[in-house]
């Protein structure tokens, strides 16, 4: 029988990422099916940090093996902005997820307005982290390398999406359908990190 996971996250789009990419290796609980709302204050300097604090906190909540991930958007000419404040870069305090990420992207771009085309280098980053109750069992993190495009393109994904520009693809991130920007992207990638250390875990234990 395969081990119960929590997932501790409220989007469920994460949630069907893992369980398309790992739906084999355990079995996948979100936190409506705990019943478990914490409110973990997401203050470390770090992408691993965070993911750290959460899996840590819902792991002894729930008494279950909890995964958590931190992601976000690392801009070479910002010294590495917004980095961990990307959910919440321009300050707006709107409820509607599109708004604040319109918002986000405008005050990027805005920012990197004089910045040249060479000079507009940036990853989006994620760092998972899988903890039990008593303590840290794996951490990998993923990567995917762009440039800040001068204006947004295509409608998919969500986030600073429409202005990461893939130069390999000729298009925007927003412009690749679900599969491919799995295929590729930051989570996509610390997830298929995960799998084969997982399965030395669940091995293990
Ligand atoms: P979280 O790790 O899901 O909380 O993501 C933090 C923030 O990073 C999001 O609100 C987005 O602004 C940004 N971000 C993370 N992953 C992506 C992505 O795949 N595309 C676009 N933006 C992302």
């Amino acid at each position: 029988m395969s081990r119960d996971i929590l997932v501790a996250t409220t989007n469920q789009g994460k949630i069907q990422e893992l369980r398309d990419l790992l739906g084999s290796e355990a079995h996948w609980l979100s936190l409506s099916e705990v019943g478990i709302d914490l409110d973990v204050e997401e203050n470390a300097p770090t992408f691993a940090g965070n993911a750290r604090l959460k899996a840590v906190a819902y792991a002894q909540a729930s008494g279950l093996w909890t995964l958590s991930d931190d992601s976000g958007l690392v801009v070479d000419a910002l010294g590495g902005q917004p980095g961990v404040l990307s959910a919440r870069f321009s300050g707006d305090q709107s409820s509607d997820r599109r708004v604040t990420d319109r918002k986000n992207s405008e005050k990027l771009l805005a920012l990197l307005e004089k910045v040249s085309e060479s000079e507009r280098t940036a990853r989006f980053m994620c760092c998972i982290c899988v903890a039990s109750p008593d303590k840290v069992l794996i951490e990998t993190q993923g990567t995917v390398e762009g440039m800040i495009a001068r204006e947004p393109f295509g409608q998919g994904g969500f986030g600073y999406d429409p202005i990461f520009y893939l130069p390999n693809f000729h298009k925007t991130m927003a412009e690749l359908d679900s599969a491919e920007k799995n295929a590729i992207s930051h989570r996509g990638n610390a997830i298929r990190a995960l799998k084969p250390l997982l399965g030395e875990q669940l091995k293990g234990g």
